[in-house]
């Protein structure tokens, strides 16, 4: 791993950091890289251009960690608002939408709520519902490996009513080869992502080229297996072997897809789609893009210089 991700990822954690760092407006530079928008309007029109371009696209509300109900609330509010807008426009054949259960509910004390996992479970069955009214699905997001499991059982209990909802799984973590045998079902739509967390030896494998070797071994687990990888990722090593393990299994186009971030590599996204893979951009709006933004810097430190030019010019 990059020498800065480990530092860079455990500043973030702090309130002083998050309070000077959240002062930028969303139009800063190195903000508006990654955060297209505030609003659902804003959203819903990047996502429409996007899919005028010939990509797919999943859309992120932004927050997380929320342990206030009422904002639980709004974020579900804001999902059904999203989806009824995208349906209206017409873009639900290419539009779904990735949801964190931290910020519909899992985060919430057990002593304010009877059960945080309880809360999620129930938002995410209303955000689901309002996907299928228009047309589309839910990703379930992957965070820390705190909430793996609880995450995981929220899955298993929306896939009775919606079997179409969409897992993460990350890389990074041991467990995850055995989750992707257990997830290699058909039907089964299955994101594989490397990890953005800052996760414990005991839990994660720690260098770049392990996580690396893990993603191979994950991404041969589900293309062999019976369901829909969606194989997220910029790294073009990884990418290629992708593309060699699903012609190897006999998996035509459309069997599976890459997926990529809002502003990494739209090149590469682009050449994809061109040459007839379904392409997915991941969408993130709003104006809790804290998270977001520290993650993908932690990921791409050359970024850090830009930023806090940003920082100190407040642009
Ligand atoms: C669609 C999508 C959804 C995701 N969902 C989750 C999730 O639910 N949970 C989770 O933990 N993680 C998620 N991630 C993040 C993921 O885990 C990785 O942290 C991130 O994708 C970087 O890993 P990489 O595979 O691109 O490989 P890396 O080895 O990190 O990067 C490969 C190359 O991609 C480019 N690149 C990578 N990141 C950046 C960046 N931030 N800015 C500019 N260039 C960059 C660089 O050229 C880099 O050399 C998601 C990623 C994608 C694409």
């Amino acid at each position: 791993m990059s020498l800065l991700r480990q530092p860079l990822l455990m500043v973030s954690r702090s309130r002083r950091v998050k309070e000077l760092v959240s002062t930028l407006p969303v139009s800063a530079g190195v903000v508006r890289s990654y955060v297209p928008g505030e609003t659902t309007e804003s959203a819903v029109a990047v996502a429409g251009d996007l899919v005028a371009d010939g990509r797919w696209v999943t859309l992120d509300f932004l927050g997380e960690d929320t342990t206030d109900l009422e904002q639980a609330e709004a974020t579900v509010a804001a999902y059904v608002e999203l989806l009824r807008e995208l349906a209206a426009r017409g873009l639900g054949h290419r539009a779904e939408v990735s949801v964190k259960l931290s910020s519909v509910g899992q985060a919430l004390p057990d002593s304010a709520t009877g059960s945080g996992h309880k809360v999620a479970l129930e938002n995410a069955r209303t955000i689901c519902r309002a996907a299928r009214n228009a047309g589309t699905t839910v990703t379930l997001d992957m965070e820390d490996h705190t909430t793996t499991d609880s995450t995981l059982a929220i899955l298993r209990e929306l896939r009775q009513d919606f079997p179409e909802t969409g897992a993460v799984l990350q890389a990074a973590l041991h467990r995850t080869e055995a989750d992707c045998r257990a997830l290699a079902y058909e039907g089964s739509r299955v994101r594989l992502c490397k990890g953005a967390y800052l996760e414990p030896e005991h839990v994660a494998f720690q260098s770049r080229l392990d996580v690396d070797k893990s993603y191979v071994r994950c991404l041969k687990v589900l293309l062999a297996g019976q369901g829909y990888p969606m194989i997220a990722t910029h790294d073009p090593r990884m990418i290629e072997i992708a593309g060699a393990v699903a012609g190897r299994h006999g998996r035509h186009r459309g069997s599976y897809e890459f997926q990529m971030l809002y502003g990494v590599r739209p090149v590469e996204q682009q050449r994809l789609a061109a040459a007839g893979e379904t392409v997915r951009v991941y969408i993130p709006y709003g104006t809790e893009w804290y998270g977001y933004l520290m993650r993908r810097l932690a990921e791409r430190p050359a970024n850090l210089s830009f930023f806090l030019k940003s920082l100190i010019s407040k642009k």
